[in-house]
């Protein structure tokens, strides 16, 4: 998108630009151009180098290292740090529990958290969904039962996303059994290294460790890891599905790829056919109105709300998303199978990572909650149907 900058807007893109391209390692920056995974380490330091330089959680208060930025600002942040290829620091922590715990915890809750939340020192893991409560979340059923000054929690998490790496997690867990499902739930902060606590890898179709289980039996939590007031967790729940959502709506990301598959389409010849071309300046033109929505969210968000077009954001988003993995597929052509090649292949790197790709995004229109259930959030509070 070309904006119109103010000298002082221009000037602070540039200093951004410069920033990222300059201070977070190259390694870990080609990592992420050309669609490796990064290692643990790798997304740790990233982050900390952010974070020295006050620039891993803009969107907190001021007071925990946030930013007093216009939504311009926030964007243009944004905008460079995936143009530079410099991956986002950990959702889980920036846009999931930190501005949860900013906005609702106790103030030794945050002294204690926030601090090592921005600076990636804790990894947190969401203990939200249960194997029979994803969409319909509120029908969860982990226990967690007062003794004394701990909690007693027992029951099942799955789909923990990095699970094996988690140091804390955020856990939704039933506190009061006899009320509307809504009204007994409660968020608690878990130690991963409790006794009681099992993490159990899910292995995927393809070999890889992306989720896991979390299985709690008897794990004893004090009771001033709550977050907020005792059954008030589904308020908190809400709140941090909202921002989990404009996190997931990958814009600058999938501007990056559709951007590197013009190029290939160049390179292969296959620009020149019309269909090729139109299908690209098609996904161009979708990139730029969701971009645009984009905006506007992050410009109507206010106090760390969410605006309610983040379900617009999360659904187009990850559907556009898919579709550009669709568009590379295509332009691998057979190339995209040979999925066993190494990198002495004459086959270019990315028609043989083509088809994980595409594969592995199948998850988008899941995770963050469904595309149908966005699509009803969208009928009901934005359509009022
Ligand atoms: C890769 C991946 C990572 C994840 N990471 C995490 C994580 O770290 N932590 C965590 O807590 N959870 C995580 N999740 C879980 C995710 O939030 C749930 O998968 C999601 O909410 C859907 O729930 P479900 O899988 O139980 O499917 P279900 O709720 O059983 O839904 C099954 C199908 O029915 C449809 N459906 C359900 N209800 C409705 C409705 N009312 N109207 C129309 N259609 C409906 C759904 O759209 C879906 O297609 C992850 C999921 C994936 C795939």
């Amino acid at each position: 998108m070309q904006l119109e900058l103010s000298a002082e807007d221009a000037a602070f893109r540039d200093e951004m630009r410069t920033f990222f391209t300059t201070e977070v390692p190259q390694e870990i920056r080609d990592a992420v151009a050309n669609r490796r995974e990064l290692t643990k380490d790798q997304i740790v330091e990233s982050q900390r180098v952010l974070n020295a330089h006050g620039l891993a959680v803009p969107n907190w208060p001021v007071e925990w290292g946030g930013k007093d930025w216009s939504p311009l600002r926030r964007h243009i942040w944004h905008e460079e740090m995936q143009r530079a290829d410099v991956p986002a620091p950990l959702a889980f922590n920036a846009s999931m529990i930190g501005p949860v715990i900013a906005h609702f915890g106790s103030q030794e809750i945050k002294e204690r958290f926030l601090p090592a939340t921005a600076n990636l020192d804790i990894w947190w893991s969401q203990g939200f969904s249960e194997p029979d409560a994803g969409s319909d979340l509120a029908s969860l059923r982990t226990t967690a039962v007062r003794d004394g000054d701990e909690f007693v929690v027992n029951g099942q998490k799955t789909w923990t996303t990095l699970g094996q790496y988690g140091d804390w997690i955020f856990t939704l867990v039933r506190t009061d059994p006899d009320v509307k499902k809504q009204a007994g739930i409660s968020m608690l902060l878990i130690d991963m290294t409790s006794p009681g606590l099992t993490v159990r890898p899910i292995e995927l179709i393809d070999g890889g460790h992306e989720v896991n289980e979390v299985w709690f039996e008897d794990v004893r939590v004090p009771a001033g890891n709550l977050v907020g007031e005792l059954n008030s967790g589904w308020t908190q729940a809400k709140f941090l599905l909202g921002n989990e959502r404009v996190g997931v709506a990958p814009v600058g990301g999938t501007k990056r790829v559709l951007a590197q598959a013009k190029d290939w389409a160049r390179e292969t010849g296959q620009l020149d056919d019309p269909l090729t071309s139109s299908r690209i300046a098609e996904l161009e033109n979708e990139l730029l109105a969701l971009e645009l929505t984009a905006l506007r969210v992050v410009a109507h968000s206010a106090d760390g709300k969410p605006h309610p077009a983040s379900s617009v954001l999360k659904l187009k988003g990850t559907e556009l998303q898919q579709a550009v993995s669709e568009l590379v597929v295509d332009l691998a052509g057979p190339a995209s199978l040979a999925t066993g090649a190494g990198d002495d292949s004459d086959l270019p790197w990315w028609s043989r990572r083509a088809t994980p790709a595409y594969l592995n995004l199948r998850k988008a229109s899941i995770y963050g909650g469904s595309n149908e259930v966005q699509r009803q959030i969208i009928a009901k509070t934005i359509l009022g149907l």
